[in-house]
């Protein structure tokens, strides 16, 4: 029965987790082409540009968080899809055991991690019986932190900067402008949306996401909506909200719209957001072997190009190198703006260990550190560990935590992505810390910096979730909160607001 089925998912699996497709790493170049130089978002797209070619290159995950992995599925009539389910999910363990995905699967009562990608709804798996003989596999992996601002709108609705969204397609353009603006940098921008106008709750977010398997250059068959999502395109990259949310002239690389029938009374508009890693492959696969006869999104004859010719992240000469511990000295003396380079000693600690300093005492001396808001990939080998994967994730989630976490233990910096609120900001003010943004989904950039594992607290929250003890070498990021009570996101959303209401959308 297929007897490359198995091996073919799971290659479909690596590849998805490991290298961009053609038409993002198009989307992704223009971007990196449309920012001035020494600019934080061409700063930002460079290191992005850098991580995009040492995951390929390496066969590394591009991205820690490897996402909910969602298949779409066309069979031939009669294929047995029970048997086909139990491959794909031994495919997906498989792959997590190789370190090509996270443990992603957490039960939602208990908070464990199944450790395999398996569980209750994990992965996603839809088939479809077509009229032909073989098999259409396609792949997304979408992480949390764009899964986190998708959006959905009953339309009528009162919008922030926009007005009134009524049951127009100015109402659906409304809607979708409120949602790429509220995303800012925490979905790590430039990202691209899926959309569905009408259909009910669950068919409209399904519709949006599906959205996404769409190539990123085509034109949409719908004149109507092909006009709609040009119209959007060249709207938000007006906004000036650029890459991670510093400022700058693109925030999306994408934006595909389908209509579904809806019912009379309701009217809803779904929005499922990308981030730039917009992981999404597929495979057709021989009907009576499952061997892949060929790739979707990839032409074999065009050979992937490098996303740099360079070698990436540049320094300009005005960075800051800092040595951890820091002292409250150090972290008044940066300004938002600054670039920091940080070596020496972090601790990564992200919902479960807040969650854990809120209750009991640290498992280590904080006083003075750096807090890396980060759920890395980590393998264990004969010598200890290794971290294969290791971005930011986003850090609004501990803003109900993270000022009290500040003060009652002196944490002098905290990394992550998309910024905090107003409640860590007057903490940083107080206590003399500062918010420093690294570049949201550059998880091989990032785990090239650290040079070694010195040890691990709290592992019995799962290897996402424990407080990793890391040796880093010139690690950089951007202060965009600053001890001084001031905050580039902050000032971002506020000015986007207010380009957003100058618009006069029609
Ligand atoms: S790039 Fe950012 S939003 Fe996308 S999966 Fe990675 S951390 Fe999440």
């Amino acid at each position: 029965m297929l007897p490359s089925f198995f091996e073919s998912i799971l290659a479909l699996v690596v590849k998805t987790s490991t290298d961009l497709p053609p038409d993002v790493r198009a989307a992704m170049r223009l971007a990196m082409n449309e920012e001035p130089e020494g600019t934080r978002s061409a700063q930002a797209l460079a290191i992005i540009g850098q991580n995009i070619d040492q995951a390929a290159g390496g066969e590394g995950a591009i991205c820690q968080d490897t996402g909910m992995p969602t298949f779409e599925i066309k069979v031939p009539v009669g294929a047995n899809q029970i048997w086909m389910r139990e491959q794909i999910r031994q495919g997906i363990a498989e792959a997590t055991r190789r370190g090509k995905l996270r443990p992603n699967s957490v039960d939602s009562i208990t908070g464990t991690n199944s450790g395999d990608n398996l569980g209750p709804g994990t992965p996603i798996i839809h088939f479809e019986q077509w009229e032909r003989g073989d098999i259409e596999v396609k792949l997304i992996l979408k992480g949390g932190g764009c899964e986190n601002t998708n959006a959905q709108y009953s339309v009528p609705v009162e919008l922030p900067h926009l007005g009134r969204a009524d049951r127009t397609l100015d109402g659906v353009k409304r809607c979708i402008l409120h949602a790429v603006w509220q995303a800012q940098g925490k979905g790590c921008s430039p990202g691209a949306v899926g959309v569905c106008i009408g259909g009910d709750r669950t068919s409209g977010y399904l519709h949006a996401k599906e959205q996404l398997f769409r190539q990123l250059d085509d034109i949409n068959p719908d004149p109507r909506l092909a006009e709609l999502e040009a119209s959007i395109m060249s709207t938000i990259n007006t906004l000036d909200i650029g890459a991670m949310g510093f400022g700058g002239k693109v925030t999306l690389i994408g934006c595909k719209i389908g209509a579904l029938n809806r019912l009379p009374a309701s009217f809803f508009v779904s929005v499922a957001y990308d981030c730039w890693a917009f992981r999404r492959l597929g495979v057709v696969l021989d009907g009576t072997t499952g061997a892949i006869t060929s790739w979707l999104y990839r032409d074999p004859a065009n050979p992937i190009i490098p996303m740099l010719d360079r070698a990436g992240f540049a320094r300009t000469g005005r960075e800051v190198s800092l040595k951890a511990p820091l002292s409250a000295d150090d972290v008044r003396a940066l300004k938002v703006g600054d670039v920091v380079l940080i070596s020496g000693r972090m601790f990564t600690g992200r919902d479960a260990v807040h969650s854990y300093l809120m209750k009991n005492p640290p498992p280590v001396d904080l006083s003075g550190s750096v807090l890396y808001h980060c759920g890395p990939v980590v393998v264990k080998e004969e010598k200890g560990w290794r971290v294969t994967a290791a971005g930011p994730t986003t850090s609004i989630r501990e803003e109900p935590y993270q000022g009290e976490i500040i003060k009652r233990y002196g944490v002098r910096a905290v990394i992550g992505k998309g910024g905090m609120g107003a409640k860590t900001l007057a903490a940083m003010k107080e206590q003399g810390a500062v918010y420093l943004n690294a570049i949201g989904g550059a998880a091989q950039f990032y785990a090239r910096t650290i040079k070694q594992v010195d040890g691990v607290s709290l592992l019995e929250l799962g290897t996402p979730e424990a407080m990793w003890h890391l040796t880093v070498e010139d690690f950089p990021a951007i202060v965009t909160m600053d001890a001084h009570g001031n905050s580039l996101h902050k000032d971002i959303e506020q000015d986007s607001g207010e380009r957003l209401a100058t618009l006069g959308v029609s």
